[in-house]
């Protein structure tokens, strides 16, 4: 198959880049998504909000606040545009052609709302199920465009590039390209090339190697993996955001008890009634950075033993209030049987945001040309070292929208001939699948991740889980060669080798940072207290 570009990935970032593509109706855009439906995507599953310009409000003041929860370590550049772009494109874009319905005051204006650690009322929202409600436009959108071909329950097992995959010998001295992937077709049960002028990588975060995690199951590193393999440079991958509040039920999955809560007056306080944000933050309180809280979190619970701590809301707005401003939460926890409009919520932290990722321009270009990175999987500088909240999403659709100009100001490339790579080879394949092996395999790297690679971190640690993750990166190397492919088997070898990455760059990095706390550096932030005991009792306990 052959297509001008190929966009790997259907969530904010992807969906973004097809629609701004498709206005050039000569090109041909495909999409895959390894998902069956095409929702399915971290986007979908956001709740706080979209950062738009508030009413006191200017470019500088966010810049500010992403270069402080940033902890010096955003690109200026980035966040530059970020701040400058945005407003205008949210505006244009996300609410005149897509026609998303942001949540609207009784005068018929915009409801701005307030999250940890920006200065000013500036996010947009749609209830608490924002993402699902931008997705739903941007789907509609897609549909729409008759240039634009989506493929669901297509799993992208590798980035096709020259050298690695050309036949012709000679390319080796020339530098790497992308030119495609090769992609396999669930239903099929097949791996077919897609061969493309333009490739862009879109497939979000890897939150699914960490046993809790706020994420959906398809965030798995794919993208991360796939571009390291192809030799694309990737940084900041320690910084691993975790979010402070996620639901504490044993045996339940970790929902997200979004930052919006306490952004409308919730508070956090020990399973005794304490608050004690304040000791941590003083000049915050509740509302300090995710990592400031998150951490936070995890000492009270460390040193008092606690296996949760409690979000309170229900004392500070009505029911009323709370049905319709988080009619999700408020859902999911009644189902559980916590109405969150009389009692606090049982917390914990849990696996977020990838704020690193594959390097890329202020136009989305990565280190290999012909492959652009957009969205989650990538790391355009903006998050530095911890991201403010809200941020992604706005993050996505700048560089999906900067990558489709970027692409669109280009002369286009030439076809690749369908000759000049190999066949997919799967003439050597003996095993099944095995999907206890593969389960069990995932919930070693969550388990190793979550320990010795979480919000905590040492040096011990950190070699116990590389230690640990290189054996089973080679085990699960050796029996990915041997076995048919299924989705499952491509996401354990990817979910290893972002594990890996993640490990490394933990350990190569000795100066808590931002979102990346080690317990044996030298330069513990003020709000960091180390623990008195190294008794080790994390969230992950509970299940
Ligand atoms: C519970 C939750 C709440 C959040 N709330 C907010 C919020 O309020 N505001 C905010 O700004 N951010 C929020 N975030 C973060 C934000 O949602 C994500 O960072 C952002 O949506 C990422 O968008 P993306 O397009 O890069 O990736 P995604 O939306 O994750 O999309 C990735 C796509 O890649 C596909 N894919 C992955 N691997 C492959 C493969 N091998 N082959 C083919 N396809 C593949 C997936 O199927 C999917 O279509 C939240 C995240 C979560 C999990």
């Amino acid at each position: 198959m052959q297509t001008d570009v190929l966009i790997i990935g259907c969530g904010i970032a992807g969906a973004t880049a097809a629609i701004r593509l498709a206005a050039d109706k000569q090109r041909s855009i495909t999409i895959v998504t390894r998902a069956d439906t095409p929702i399915d995507s971290n986007s979908r599953y956001a709740q706080g909000g979209i950062v738009t310009r508030g009413i006191d409000d200017s470019a500088e003041l966010l810049i500010e606040d992403i270069l402080q929860a940033g902890a010096g370590l955003s690109f200026p550049p980035a966040v530059q545009v970020l701040a400058h772009e945005a407003p205008a494109l949210l505006h244009d874009f996300l609410i005149e052609q897509v026609g998303v319905n942001f949540d609207l005051d009784e005068a018929g204006e915009l409801i701005y709302g307030l999250e940890a650690a920006h200065s000013r009322r500036r996010i947009l929202h749609v209830g608490d199920g924002t993402g699902h409600a931008i997705m739903k436009g941007l789907l509609d959108q897609i549909a729409i465009h008759p240039n634009i071909t989506l493929l669901t329950s297509h799993t992208v097992v590798d980035l096709i590039t020259f050298p690695h995959n050309a036949l012709d010998p000679l390319t080796v001295y020339e530098p790497v390209t992308c030119h495609g992937a090769y992609v396999y077709d669930q239903e099929r049960k097949r791996v077919e090339p897609i061969l493309a002028k333009e490739t862009i990588l879109a497939s979000g975060g890897l939150g699914q190697i960490y046993q809790n995690t706020t994420n959906p199951p398809g965030a798995r590193g794919d993208g991360l993996a796939m571009a390291y393999r192809a030799g694309a440079r990737v940084i900041n991958e320690e910084y691993i955001q975790f979010h402070p509040t996620a639901l504490a039920l044993p045996g339940v999955t970790k929902f997200l008890i979004s930052e919006a809560i306490r952004g409308e007056g919730g508070v956090l306080l020990t399973p005794a009634g304490n608050s004690f944000m304040k000791h941590y933050s003083p000049e915050w309180g509740d509302l300090a950075p995710r990592d400031v809280v998150a951490r936070a979190i995890y000492w009270e619970m460390l040193e008092h033993n606690y296996p949760y701590v409690l979000l309170d809301i229900a004392s500070y707005k009505s029911a009323n209030f709370i049905q319709q401003r988080f009619p999700q939460i408020y859902a999911h926890c009644l189902n559980h049987n916590i109405d969150i409009t009389r009692q606090p919520i049982p917390v914990v932290p849990a696996a977020h945001y990838f704020c690193g990722g594959v390097l890329v321009n202020l136009w989305g270009q990565t280190t290999i040309p012909g492959l652009y990175a957009i969205g989650e999987v990538s790391c355009s500088g903006v998050h530095g070292s911890n991201r403010l909240a809200s941020t992604s999403l706005l993050e996505g659709m700048v560089w999906g929208a900067r990558a489709a100009s970027c692409i669109r100001n280009q002369p286009p490339g030439s076809p690749m001939p369908e000759n000049s790579i190999p066949p997919w080879d799967d003439s050597g394949l003996i095993y099944q699948a095995d999907p206890t092996l593969i389960y069990g395999d995932m919930q070693t790297i969550r388990n190793l991740m979550w320990h010795y690679v979480g919000l905590v971190r040492s040096e011990y640690r950190l070699n116990r889980a590389i230690k640990e993750l290189r054996h089973l990166w080679l085990d699960i190397e050796e029996f990915y060669r041997k076995t048919l492919l299924t989705d499952g088997l491509i996401g354990l070898r990817n979910s290893v080798q972002a594990a890996l990455i993640v490990a490394q760059a933990a350990r190569r990095n000795r100066i808590s940072i931002g979102c990346h706390y080690r317990e044996d550096s030298h330069h513990h932030e003020p709000t960091a207290r180390p623990p008195e005991e190294q008794q080790v009792r994390l969230s992950g306990d509970l299940d």
